[in-house]
């Protein structure tokens, strides 16, 4: 019923969050953690630092019983149980290397049916008691990392690993299996050996769309950019996203009025009203869709051609979901994220203003971070949007920055000089008073402060105001300063300014968006 469906991913999300300490699911995990607690055989394919290990840990501890996890490294299997039992879940790990008081410990938790976790290495399979036992502990789950291992032509080869299948057999429980080597030849061989030739769900994932074309804009006149963007692919589905219910509703309007065939779509319409704009979308051509990210979620069109930001996305994984959503086809499909500082004060104070704890609220101003890295990159932005993902790439070609690469100038000493009106100031002021300093400008604030008796007052003449809010957001979206929200935003700065404060490190910033914000030029859409 729709209840219990609405309900699995909650608890999964809530888990997420209360026992690992995360926001948000990274790119493909969810799937995996809702394929995996309801039972089903999984072969994972997901690149380094994807972030698998949470695919079976998450799991483990939503299904009953206890899930055995095999892994080939003892270090790693270390580290995991200890950052478990940091995060207060019953996890042991059987290794070569435990104390025998160390074990006495844990069979007693798995008789006592209290462990949920039990990592093995594949050795200890070779050891005729090892099924006998998992089975008397209510085992429900089997695990394997690094499932390549199984593969005789592969590079990591470990000749228990074969004993896998045996004991998937001998328990009759749900495998889920994972690995981030991706290759044909070594997938069908996990499927032969650990599951026995039969069909496991399979998920194969790099984090790379590469038909998705990436691009950020300075936010200068928004509708106008976003109408641009829409005549330039006219006839096309795309999917416009908005901050605001108001303006999904405007814009949606405007593209009318242009000649597009557009509808609004948000949180604030009835259930039936949103409803038919899905199935619209799903089944008219070319229709344009003017969201909230209340859309999304249930539709899988996979000819949408173009994804639209009219507002800066909430963090970089948000980013990546709603830019997901176009070309799922595999053909060519345009992206254009527009940003600006209000989004940057509007996000920032979205975070201030929830009632998630403090550790939550750090989190999310650092994922809102990197994105602002990422509007404001000076190279490839695939490539830093994947290592976020911990993909390591080549520049891609199919971005802005590629295309045409950012003008850049050395900022080194214009945020020397940002810094230090800060300190000078006792970091209890926002980027305006700031600036004022910096440009030397004499208001009511200044004076009332005798902030003009500073040596730093008027030191930064040779930017212009907007240029000096421009290098303030780079700062902001490089995380060398932060704007405090118990301190009316006062900029505090970051441990990672130091070494720029010091002389230690240089800094290359944008100049185009610098001067971009400073003239006003026509947006290029
Ligand atoms: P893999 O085994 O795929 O190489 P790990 O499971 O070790 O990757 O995860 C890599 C890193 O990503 C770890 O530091 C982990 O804590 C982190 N991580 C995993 N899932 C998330 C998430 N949803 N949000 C933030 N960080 C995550
Ligand atoms: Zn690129």
């Amino acid at each position: 019923d729709p209840v219990s469906e609405a309900a699995a991913p909650d608890r999964s999300r809530d888990l997420l969050a209360r026992v690992f300490g995360f926001a948000a699911f990274r790119p493909g995990q969810e799937e995996i953690v809702e394929a995996v607690i309801a039972g089903q055989d999984v072969l994972a394919i997901m690149p380094t630092g994807g972030g698998k290990s949470l695919c079976f840990q998450l799991p483990a501890l939503a299904r009953d019983g206890l899930t055995v996890v095999i892994s080939p490294l003892i270090a790693l299997m270390r580290d995991q149980v200890r950052g478990l039992q940091e995060a207060g879940v019953a996890a042991g790990a059987l290794t070569s290397g435990n104390t025998p008081e160390e074990n006495e410990e844990i069979f007693a938790a798995m008789e006592g049916g209290r462990l949920k976790l039990l990592y093995i290495a594949p050795e200890r399979l070779a050891s005729s008691g090892t099924t006998a036992m998992l089975r008397r502990s209510d085992c429900r789950l089997i695990a394997v990392d690094e499932a390549h291992c199984v593969s005789q032509w592969g590079h990591d080869f470990r000749p228990d690993y074969l004993r896998i299948g045996e004991l998937r057999q001998a328990l009759g429980v749900p495998l889920a299996a994972f690995t981030a080597t991706a290759d044909r030849a070594t997938q069908d061989e996990i499927v032969q050996r650990l599951f026995a030739g039969g069909q496991p769900e399979t998920f194969l994932r790099g984090f790379d769309r590469p038909n998705i074309r990436l691009a950020f804009a300075a936010k200068d006149s928004p509708r106008k950019q976003i109408m641009a963007f829409a005549a330039a692919r006219k006839g096309q589905s795309g999917i416009v996203y908005c901050a605001t219910r108001a303006r999904t509703e405007t814009l949606a309007r405007a593209l009318e009025e242009a000649g597009h065939n557009a509808r609004a779509y948000h949180g604030g319409m009835e259930d039936w009203e949103r409803r038919k704009v899905e199935s619209l979308f799903q089944t008219e051509e070319g229709l344009i869709v003017c969201a909230t990210v209340a859309f999304g979620m249930g539709v899988d069109k996979p000819d949408v051609r173009w994804v639209a930001h009219s507002d800066l996305p909430k963090s970089i994984e948000a980013y990546y979901q709603e830019i997901g959503r176009a070309g799922r086809d595999g053909l060519p499909a345009d992206t254009l994220t527009l940003y600006g500082p209000d989004d940057i004060r509007l996000r920032r104070a979205q975070i201030d203003e929830s009632n998630a704890p403090p550790e939550r609220r750090e989190a999310d101003h650092a994922r809102l971070n990197t994105l602002l890295g990422l509007a404001e990159a000076t190279a490839c932005r695939r490539r830093m949007l994947l290592a976020y993902f911990g993909e390591v790439s080549e520049p891609c070609g199919n971005c802005d920055l590629c295309e045409r690469p950012a003008k850049t100038f050395d900022a080194t000493e214009a945020v020397r000089k940002a810094l230090s009106a800060m300190l000078r100031t006792g970091e209890s002021f926002g980027t305006g008073h700031l600036v004022d300093i910096l440009t030397g400008t004499l208001t009511d604030k200044v004076k009332q402060w005798r902030h003009d008796d500073l040596p730093t007052f008027g030191v930064g003449r040779e930017l212009s105001k907007h240029a000096w809010q421009a290098v303030f957001r780079q700062m902001m979206g490089r995380d060398l300063v932060r704007p405090d929200a118990e301190r009316h935003g006062a900029l505090r700065m970051t441990e990672a300014a130091r070494p720029v404060l010091k002389g230690e490190q240089a800094l290359t910033f944008r100049a185009d968006t610098v001067e971009r914000i400073a003239t006003r030029t026509e947006p290029r859409a």
